[in-house]
Order: C-alpha cells, then sequence, then structure tokens
C-alpha cells in the first residue's frame, strides 16, 4: 500500500502559474502560512511560456508614447471585441485595477515593464511586455513568494477537493514520482490550475464541431482540465465553456505522441495562406483569434497551407522550448522541423509544390502570380484582401515550402463561475464555503471576463489579477489581511 504523506497549512493553492503565484503572494502579505502545489516538474504552468503581454490602461509606458488611455475607453473596446458574453463587472474591475494593482504591484516584484506592441480590437497600443516575457514576468512572482516564505512543492497532483460540512477543508493528491499518496488539511482552498486546452477531449466536448476535423492542443502542458473536474464534483458551475480561442497558425508537432499539440509559427512577414482548394481567404497580416480564426474555421476542410520561400524561412520562430534558448531561436531545430515534418512539404518550384501540397495547381499558381504581381508593382497593399505588403515580397526564391496550419486551441475564456471574490459558485450562485478559484480555471476571471473574444493581454493580466483578490481573500476568510481593496485607476 502506498504511504502518505500529510501537509497541514492555512491556505492550499493548486497550480503554480501567473494566478496561483499572485494568489500566493497576496496570502503571504496577509500572514497566511501558504503551500502552492504543483503537478509538473517545472513551475509557473502556460504563464511562463506565455509572451508576458498584459493589458495595461493608463501605463507610464503609454504616458511615454504620448498615448491617451482611459479606462472608459478600453472598457468599450472591451465589450465591443468580447460581445454580449463579456463579464461587464470583472471587466470593469480588471480594467480599472490594471495600473496600480497589476502594473505597479508586479514592479513591486521585482518585473520591469518594457515595451509595448499593437494588437487587433484595442483602439490605443496596450498590450505591455515584460522584460523576458512570461519567463522574467514568472521567475520574479515565484522568487518573491518564496522571499515572503511561501512554500512551493512540486511533482504533486492534486487530484480531490475534500468538503466537510459544505465547507473545502483541504486536498486529496498523489506525488507523480513516488507514487505516494497527498493529504492537505487547510483552511481555505485556492483553485489555479489554468484552462483545458492540453486535454482535446474537454476541447471536443466543449465545441463537438471539431470531432470530425484535427484540432491541436496548445496551451501550456499541465492544462488538462483538472481544477475544472475536481471543482464540479464539489458542486461547482462551469460557464461559458464554449468559448475556446483558437489560433490558427500552427503546425503539428511531429514529434510529439499522436501529433496532438500543435507548434505556433510566427515571424514569416510576407507569406500567404492557401485552403485546399489552393485559393487564399484572408489578409495574414490580421492573424488574431478574432479575424483569422473564423476565416479559416469555414474552409472546407478547415485548415490552411502557409507558402512560404527560401528567404522568409529565415525568420520563422516556433513559439516552443524545444525550439528556443531563452530569448534565441535555435535555427538548426527549425530545420529539422521543415526537413522532417510530415505536415510540412518542400519543393524546388511552386508547380511541384502544388502537388506535394495536393491543391489545384491552376487556382494556387494564379494567386500566386497575383500576389507577386502585387508586390512587383510596389503596392501598398494587395487587392484581394487587402494585406499590407511593406514587409512582403516576391515568391521567388526556392526552395518553397508549405506548411500545413491546423486550428489550435490556445484560450479558454469560459471556465469556473466566481463571485467578484473569486468564491467558486454553485448552481444557484451561491458560494461553496472557503473555496477559492482565479485565472483560466475561471475563463481568466470569475467565468468569462473576455465574452468570446480577448484584446491580447486580457488572459494574463486578469490571470494574475484575479489571483490576487482570491489570495486576499481567502486570506480574510480565515481573519487575515481586509481581503483585496487595492487601487482603482478612475480618471
Ligand atoms: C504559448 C502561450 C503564450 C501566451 N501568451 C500570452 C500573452 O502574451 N498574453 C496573455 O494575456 N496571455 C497569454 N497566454 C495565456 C496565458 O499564459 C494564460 O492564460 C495564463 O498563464 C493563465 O494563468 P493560470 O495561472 O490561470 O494558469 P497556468 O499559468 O497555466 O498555470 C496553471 C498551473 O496549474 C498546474 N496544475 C494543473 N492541474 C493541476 C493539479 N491537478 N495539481 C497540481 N497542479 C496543477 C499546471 O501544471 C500549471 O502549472 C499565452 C498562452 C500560451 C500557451
Amino acid at each position: 500500500m502506498a504511504n502518505t504523506k500529510n501537509f497541514e497549512t492555512d491556505i492550499a493553492i493548486v497550480g503554480s502559474g501567473g494566478a496561483g503565484m499572485a494568489a500566493g503572494i497576496e496570502a503571504r502579505d496577509s500572514g497566511a502560512r501558504t503551500i502552492v502545489f504543483e503537478k509538473s516538474d517545472e513551475l509557473g504552468g502556460a504563464a511562463i511560456i506565455s509572451g508576458g503581454g498584459c493589458c495595461i490602461v493608463g501605463s507610464p509606458i503609454q504616458k511615454e508614447m504620448g498615448i491617451e488611455d482611459t479606462p472608459d475607453l478600453a472598457f468599450n473596446d472591451w465589450v465591443k471585441w468580447g460581445g454580449p458574453g463579456t463579464d461587464v463587472v470583472w471587466a470593469r474591475y480588471y480594467i480599472e485595477h490594471s495600473l496600480h494593482d497589476l502594473y505597479h504591484w508586479a514592479e513591486v516584484q521585482g518585473v520591469k515593464w518594457i515595451d509595448m506592441k499593437p494588437q487587433e480590437g484595442n483602439s490605443v497600443m496596450r498590450w505591455t511586455r515584460p522584460e523576458r516575457n512570461g519567463l522574467g514576468l514568472m521567475t520574479n512572482l515565484i522568487d518573491s513568494f518564496r522571499e515572503k516564505g511561501g512554500e512551493i512543492i512540486n511533482n504533486i497532483e492534486i487530484t480531490k477537493i475534500k468538503i466537510k460540512n459544505g465547507r473545502a477543508v483541504g486536498l486529496g493528491g498523489v506525488n507523480t514520482s513516488t507514487g505516494e499518496e497527498i493529504n492537505v488539511r487547510s483552511k481555505t482552498v485556492v483553485i489555479t490550475t489554468g484552462g483545458f486546452n492540453s486535454n482535446i477531449d474537454m476541447v471536443i466536448e466543449a465545441r463537438p464541431e471539431f470531432n470530425e476535423f484535427k484540432v491541436m492542443e496548445g496551451s501550456g502542458r499541465g492544462s488538462t482540465g483538472s481544477g475544472h473536474k475536481m471543482v464540479t464534483e464539489v458542486g461547482g458551475y462551469l460557464t461559458h465553456m464554449e468559448n475556446v480561442w483558437f489560433y490558427v497558425y500552427a503546425t503539428p508537432d511531429y514529434l510529439y505522441p499522436g501529433h496532438k499539440r500543435g507548434l505556433v509559427c510566427r515571424h514569416i512577414p510576407g507569406y500567404i495562406w492557401v485552403n485546399q482548394q489552393g485559393k487564399r481567404f484572408h489578409n495574414e497580416s490580421l492573424s488574431g483569434g478574432n479575424s483569422a480564426s473564423p476565416a479559416m474555421l469555414s474552409q472546407t476542410p478547415p485548415h490552411a497551407w502557409a507558402i512560404v520561400d527560401k528567404e522568409m524561412k529565415a525568420f520563422l520562430e516556433i513559439a516552443d522550448p524545444y525550439y528556443r534558448n531563452g530569448d534565441q531561436i535555435i535555427r538548426e531545430k527549425v530545420e529539422e522541423l521543415l526537413e522532417n515534418s510530415p505536415y510540412i512539404k518542400k519543393a524546388n518550384t511552386l508547380e511541384v509544390l502544388a502537388k506535394e501540397i495536393n491543391v489545384d495547381p491552376k487556382t494556387f499558381l494564379n494567386e500566386i502570380e497575383r500576389y507577386n504581381a502585387a508586390c512587383a508593382e510596389g503596392l501598398e497593399n494587395e487587392p484581394d484582401f487587402g494585406k499590407p505588403l511593406k514587409q512582403s515580397k516576391p515568391f521567388d526564391t526556392p526552395p518553397y515550402y508549405g506548411i500545413q496550419f491546423f486550428p489550435l486551441a490556445r484560450k479558454n475564456f469560459g471556465g469556473i463561475k466566481t463571485d467578484i471574490r473569486c468564491r467558486v459558485l454553485n448552481k444557484h450562485f451561491e458560494p461553496i464555503e472557503a473555496l477559492y478559484a482565479a485565472g483560466e480555471a475561471c475563463g481568466m476571471a470569475g467565468g468569462h471576463i473576455n465574452g468570446r473574444a480577448g484584446l491580447e493581454g486580457t488572459m494574463l493580466g486578469p490571470s494574475i489579477f484575479s489571483g490576487r483578490v482570491a489570495g486576499g481573500w481567502a486570506s480574510n476568510e480565515i481573519g487575515l489581511g481586509s481581503g483585496f481593496i487595492g487601487k482603482p485607476n478612475r480618471t
């Protein structure tokens, strides 16, 4: 029989991503004994491999660049983008707190914000990047939590929330390296287990229309929806689960069993996408989830070929730790992918490439010809879909590549329903005592803060912020601290 290891703490947090570490820091600041349990041998979840970009409204970086932004402007953009499914209360709460309670708070934990990037749907730039992206951000949060006396134990998979007299009283789990049983007694529990996009069965359950097509897992490896399962087992309510945010510029990871995971391909200026009929269908410079995903998903079948020539290929970046050494792209590994993936075809002429990717050669060559002509004429935008040609060039340098792109489930905009204090709600919308949840497990915050689409930076930002809220109120429930108050920016 397996041994049992017992833990006792004030606050037990499940998951060491952005939400979990923020909850931990807040709980430690309130004076609570806090343990974070992490199932993986690496800390940081999806947050540590993320771009690190957070939507910040009214930041010093915006001011330096002369950008006028206000919570009202951001709120309008947010609701317009997210549609009627947006949780307007949480959206407003996050937007107003993003300056002091995320940007400046993160600085206190050692994070350095360095620049911004434009993102679709925002009337001004707000996607704000920390030094060394998600890695820099999370390393500082993890270090800060530990410096404050917080404990993180990895290789512990939590499988059960223990309830007594309607109240969460601890956790059960297993040590994934020794098989030892884990028993946790705590005064409150915070679930920050991330999303479910690395569990393709859950993705298909949420979006059954994908059953007949290839769709890939695309979040952090630990994002398997285990928190959703544990919370529903104790009566918690899930909401807006169908709001899965897909990206469409990813090709299967042929090294992963069943080729179920996707690799995001970035920074290929000038490339075009064609459908299985050999026709372009979208302005490829708008590659975000709001416009590119519906465009690709309406093709028959819903996949595309990204067409690249030798010169364009030199810029290709693969957003996966195997292909990177910190911020550096390992070019030999990218070459290895291009040469060996069964989802990537290579040819010395465009005619042969058409055959390799099995599209109608006449249609395909005609598309390339029109595109090349627009480049040669020096047009600002190509005439069919309005793609800006500033960074483009004609397809004229063999070898040519066709990289097959399938939809990639990246982010979850639905999940565990909570109130504004991050208390998990049951189907009567009443809180389950001593049980809190935050981050992507809750569709980033509250259940559905983004609605059906995110302005970008609106995943990690709200995950960290709601983690703080959860940690503050989980401490307050046991008589420590005054709950999460923060400092709203209402200018
Ligand atoms: C490649 C990539 C890039 C991204 N870039 C951005 C970006 O630039 N901006 C943005 O806003 N968003 C971005 N996102 C999304 C963002 O990273 C996530 O929404 C965010 O990290 C969610 O934080 P979290 O703490 O809720 O979950 P996570 O960071 O995923 O952490 C959850 C943790 O819980 C652990 N866990 C799960 N189940 C258990 C269990 N049963 N027991 C113990 N531990 C468990 C997991 O292993 C994981 O470590 C990106 C996502 C990806 C995948």
